[in-house]
């Protein structure tokens, strides 16, 4: 099979390039940062070059398909690789206003094509693993939107022309795909004169349901980014159900490596909590949260649920939402209920599944039992 040149990385790009002058590699790697994949385009490189480098490396996966809500706020793109798998990627941009002194583009990038952990609110998880992503998959995500950022599509007024914060929230659990989830997070954070992209850690925040050993790693890269991590309730009963992975780390080991995390790095975590109703939202819930995370100093976003096909669950009603957020506050747990981006084109949170159906043939499995689960769950 042919390399990726973004797997190879700068010092690998220097190999093959050996015989010639050592700025190539550099402009090349300049290329791939801005998102534009196909050497053919790569201008400042001399044509009989650029002709080798695209006989030498693999296709770039292409953008199939790209959808917009919010206004243009908000993008969707389908990422579908040359085996056929798919994954979505989603552009969230902020621009500045009157409250927010600072635009912001973010992109949330997918660690795996599927993910294996069945959360049973979550459509990515219900498609099961397909395979984990390389890091050129996971790289290019980013690069794809930065040339859009650049590129000619009209954005709104005030956003930034650049990406300037990565979230691990699409597809897949980011800590299941370890290696490639240290490796993006060091390149997003590398100074772009060091070959990284150069964004700061603090603009970079990865999403987990909670896998331990994961979570010392990304510890020890001391690096200050933001940790979340997918709580969903407050007692390991409900958790079995909601997070199955509970089973294998239950709460209070995970919030001690949480704890941990916060002396290591010095970054206070984000605790994040999907409200559905019926099932996790009760008052009493939201005290025994407060009383779990009260010695964290956490920051709690409370997520209501995004409809997804096939799941029968859905979001309290925005009363109940903020008496959920209020038990927590007056417990002096700070909370924020989270406003949803991307409903309509299936890009909120949870809500990504790359149309598996287009992909392979398989359509989404209907959860029937959903209802009557809630109701197992409540009790
Ligand atoms: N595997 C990682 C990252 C993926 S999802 C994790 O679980 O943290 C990012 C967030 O979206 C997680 O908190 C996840 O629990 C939440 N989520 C999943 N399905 C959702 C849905 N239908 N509605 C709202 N949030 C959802």
């Amino acid at each position: 099979m042919k390399p990726d040149p973004y797997d190879l990385g700068l010092d690998g790009l220097e190999a093959v390039l050996d015989d010639q002058p050592a700025y190539r590699a550099r402009q090349m790697w300049a290329w791939l940062q801005r998102g534009v994949h196909d050497p053919q385009a790569m201008t400042d490189l001399p044509k009989p070059l650029r002709q080798r480098l695209a006989a030498t490396f693999a296709p770039s996966p292409e953008v199939t398909r790209q959808s917009t809500a919010d206004g243009g706020l908000t993008r969707k793109v389908l990422l579908q690789y040359a085996d056929g798998e798919a994954v979505e990627s989603v552009l969230m941009l902020y621009p500045k206003n009157g409250r927010r002194d600072h635009a912001r583009a973010t992109v949330c990038v997918s660690s795996q094509a599927g993910c294996a952990l069945a959360c049973p609110f979550c459509a990515t998880g219900q498609a099961g693993l397909r395979r984990q992503l390389t890091f050129g998959e996971v790289a290019r995500q980013v690069t794809v939107m930065q040339r859009l950022l650049a590129g000619p599509v009209e954005l709104p007024a005030g956003c930034p022309p650049q990406v300037t914060n990565v979230v691990f929230m699409g597809m897949g659990e980011p800590l299941s795909n370890l290696d490639v989830t240290l490796r993006a997070v060091r390149w997003l954070a590398t100074p772009t004169e060091a070959g990284g992209f150069g964004l700061s850690a603090r603009s970079l925040t990865v999403s987990t349901v909670g896998l331990v050993p994961g979570i010392a790693r990304l510890a020890r890269l001391k690096l200050p980014i933001t940790l979340a991590v997918s709580l969903h309730a407050p007692n390991d009963e409900l958790r079995d159900h909601l997070v199955p992975v509970n089973r294998h780390f239950p709460l209070a080991q995970l919030l001690t490596a949480v704890q941990r995390y916060q002396a290591t790095t010095g970054r206070r975590v984000t605790i994040e909590y999907i409200l559905i109703a019926g099932v996790n939202d009760a008052l009493e819930h939201a005290a025994e949260l407060a009383r779990r995370v009260a010695a964290l100093k956490a920051h709690v976003n409370l997520i209501p649920m995004n409809p997804t096909p096939g799941i029968a669950w859905t979001a309290p009603s925005v009363q109940r939402q903020r008496a959920f957020a209020r038990v927590l506050d007056e417990q002096g747990v700070a909370a924020t209920i989270r406003h949803n981006r991307g409903g309509d084109i299936d890009a909120a949170c949870g809500q990504l599944y790359a149309d598996y159906a287009l992909a392979s043939g398989r359509m989404l499995r209907v959860d029937r039992d959903a209802g009557q689960r809630a109701e197992v769950v409540r009790r």
